[in-house]
């Protein structure tokens, strides 16, 4: 991404800020026990919840589905077919929220009326060739006065409601691309970039549309970026500590072997796994948007194995997050995968001690799952 791409992209993303209902509700509070930062936003409430129940999920037809018609806030870019970068700069879908919000009783921060917004832009905002494409997340829980934003990236309609492990990997590519885009756009604006993908179609992984898509937050470090970034410098690289113990290393892949697949040595549940990139010269490589094409690429085919992986394990693909941790206080880019199994649920203990109990032992996990890949 080059500068005049950066701008033209803060400019895209001030012209559609309207379409957003980011409210003023929104609360920041610091668990005065454990440190936890907790983001309290009622409107989040009331917003559209596909995902509900506890029977598995049906394939709801393409038509219905709010990202695959396009009933969503402007595109601010995409990828095209050839995996090219491209700043939308369609009007279309800029003339029709404004002709939408100029009718009488339409009011911003009104989430019903935010609602009918995207449904007023259905299919205004799609690009004409692309792989994804990435636009504001209606109801993001960072409030009005905070820095920052949330982004959503979804997948050209060709893939609706497939999972991560079974998209085209150019496709699963073009999302990490698009962290890359917001990655270059925190640093441009002294944030980070905090991406994640709630995969498995069920309610448990949180979230609320279950056709693939990613998420991402620029905001300011989080907490616990800090807590990773002291521990870094007292005890050096935890990230390199444990692509060199040999017990966690499921995989490495690509031609250069430099993306390293492994159980997550100390997770918050059973079966979680760790997604890494080798240090070069014993240089960690801190971010995301730093990777090459080729790299990037490998990154991609990791996560979809990882899935893959639990289909194996579990006969089917469970609710799963995939939080990818990246940036300077980071200092080495990693991304934790958890499947949240109904077997795989923190409870009393975990409340009252913060510490997480396990029963299975990631090395013994790291050994099984080598068999299976
Ligand atoms: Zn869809
Ligand atoms: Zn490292």
């Amino acid at each position: 991404m080059n500068k005049q791409q950066l701008e033209k992209l803060e400019q895209r993303i001030e012209s559609t800020a309207d379409q957003q209902c980011r409210g003023n509700q929104s609360i920041r509070r610091e668990d005065p026990i454990t440190g936890r930062q907790v983001i309290i936003n009622p409107l989040r409430a009331a917003r559209h919840f596909e995902v509900s129940g506890e029977a598995p999920p049906k394939v709801t037809p393409r038509d219905n589905c709010f990202f695959c018609t396009g009933r969503t806030p402007s595109t601010l870019f995409y990828f095209d077919e050839e995996g090219q970068l491209v700043v939308e700069d369609e009007d279309k879908s800029l003339q029709a929220a404004a002709e939408y919000w100029s009718q009488p009783g339409k009011t911003p921060g009104k989430l019903g009326d935010h609602y009918g917004l995207v449904g007023a832009l259905g299919g205004t905002t799609f690009p004409s060739e692309w792989r994804s494409r990435t636009f504001y997340n209606l109801t993001p829980a960072l409030g009005a006065n905070e820095p920052g934003n949330c982004y959503v990236t979804a997948v050209h309609p060709d893939y609706h409601y497939r999972d991560l492990a079974d998209m085209p990997t150019t496709v699963v590519d073009s999302v990490i691309a698009s962290w890359q885009v917001l990655e270059r756009l925190a640093l441009e604006n002294g944030l980070v970039a905090v991406p994640f993908i709630n995969g498995g179609r069920r309610p448990e992984s949180g979230q609320s549309v279950s056709c693939f898509h990613s998420q991402i937050y620029v905001m300011r470090p989080p907490k616990l970026y800090e807590t990773i970034q002291s521990r870094r410098k007292a005890n050096g690289c935890g990230v390199c500590e444990v692509l060199k113990d040999g017990n966690f290393t499921i995989k490495q892949l690509g031609n250069s072997q430099k993306v390293w697949l492994g159980a997550y040595p100390a997770p918050a549940r059973n079966y979680s796994l760790l997604v890494s990139v080798q240090p070069e010269k014993e240089t960690c490589p801190a971010r995301i948007s730093d990777l090459t094409d080729q790299v990037r690429k490998d990154f991609a085919e990791a996560l979809k194995t990882a899935i893959q992986m639990y289909r194996q394990i579990f006969g089917e693909i469970p609710a799963y997050n995939i939080a990818v941790r990246t940036g300077d206080v980071i200092g080495h880019l990693h991304a934790e995968i958890i499947p949240k199994t109904r077997t795989n649920i923190p409870a009393g203990f975990e409340d009252a001690a913060f510490e997480f109990s396990l029963s299975e032992l990631p090395e013994r996990f790291a050994s099984l799952a080598r068999k299976e890949v």
